[in-house]
């Protein structure tokens, strides 16, 4: 069985539709597949009336954007109910920061002589709900001014470029305690990416989180070497956490993340199924069924 719990579709930053992301999935092999787009459910509609059609396994998902002591975090959030008000509103808050940051990222790039306009990235954007720093990559790279979208984060975009503007990203602890009240589970996804800062994310900082309600991390990245993997995999085993696994697929949008690079154990994919279902038992929420094939 090959589970693969986090990819994009182009209702975020991916290049490919949520139908299309179901039906490149199947012909990767997949069984099983969680759309994590950022911030936003918009792509689940779609992509579980192309999975019932298709005969795949969808987990409903999104990868939202956090902070924890002053640094971003992404956490996966799986089968949360999204008409819960607490989690819609505060979705709501993280894209209009991400839609409001873009002319002040579009400023810094013309005080810097770079002159794109809010339209270039828009068409950039195509369906996607907010625009993002992956659609600003994109526009400097139809303009020849970067090669790919990671020399556009690694000279302009990231906390450290000259472009970079800080954004609002929601309560690490707060969103935790908000997705199980959702009856939905949390995953902390890529902890140990080396362009993040991970310092809170340390075995005492993962048990304080695994106190608020964490249920697991995502081990098999590929922002994670394999020393990285297994000093994880240890400290996730320390805390009994689940550990997963997965792609992080964007389509074009990020190379060497193609579907099922990495991927989930099923017993890990059963037991954070267990979690989920037991979230929304003490929730009372109608949490987003996974459809089997
Ligand atoms: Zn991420
Ligand atoms: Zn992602």
């Amino acid at each position: 069985m090959r589970i693969d719990l986090h990819t994009h579709s182009n209702r975020s930053d991916g290049t490919t539709s949520p139908a299309e992301l179901v039906r490149h999935s199947l012909e990767f092999g997949i069984d099983v597949l969680a759309i994590t787009d950022h911030d936003t459910t918009e792509g689940w509609v779609e992509a579980a009336e192309t999975a019932a059609t298709e005969g795949l396994e969808l987990v409903r998902g999104l990868e939202i954007s956090c902070k924890l002591a002053g640094h971003g975090v992404h956490l996966l959030a799986y089968l949360p109910d999204p008409t819960y008000e607490p989690l819609a509103e505060e979705l709501e808050r993280v894209l209009d920061g991400r839609n409001s940051r873009l002319p002040a990222t579009l400023d810094k790039l013309r005080d810097l002589g770079i002159d794109i306009d809010a339209k270039d990235v828009r068409s950039c954007a195509g369906a996607a709900v907010a625009m993002g720093r992956p659609h600003v990559a994109d526009a400097l790279v139809s303009l020849g001014v970067v090669k790919d979208r990671t020399e556009a984060f690694d000279r302009y975009l990231g906390p450290q470029g000259p472009a970079y503007v800080n954004r609002y990203a929601a309560d690490l602890f707060e969103m935790i305690a908000t997705v199980t009240l959702a009856g939905g589970v949390s995953v902390i996804a890529h902890p140990w990416a080396s362009r993040h800062n991970h310092d809170a994310l340390d075995p005492p900082g993962l048990a304080r989180l695994k106190d608020a309600g964490l249920v697991g991390v995502e081990v098999d990245h590929e922002d994670h070497d394999t020393k990285t993997r297994a000093r994880l995999r240890a400290v996730a085993t320390d805390l009994d956490l689940v550990v997963t696994g997965s792609s992080d697929y964007h389509g074009d949008g990020k190379v060497g993340h193609e579907v099922g690079c990495n991927l989930t154990d099923p017993g890990a994919y059963e037991h954070l199924l267990a979690l989920a279902g037991r979230a929304a038992a003490a929730s009372g929420r109608a949490t987003p069924t996974v459809l089997v094939s």
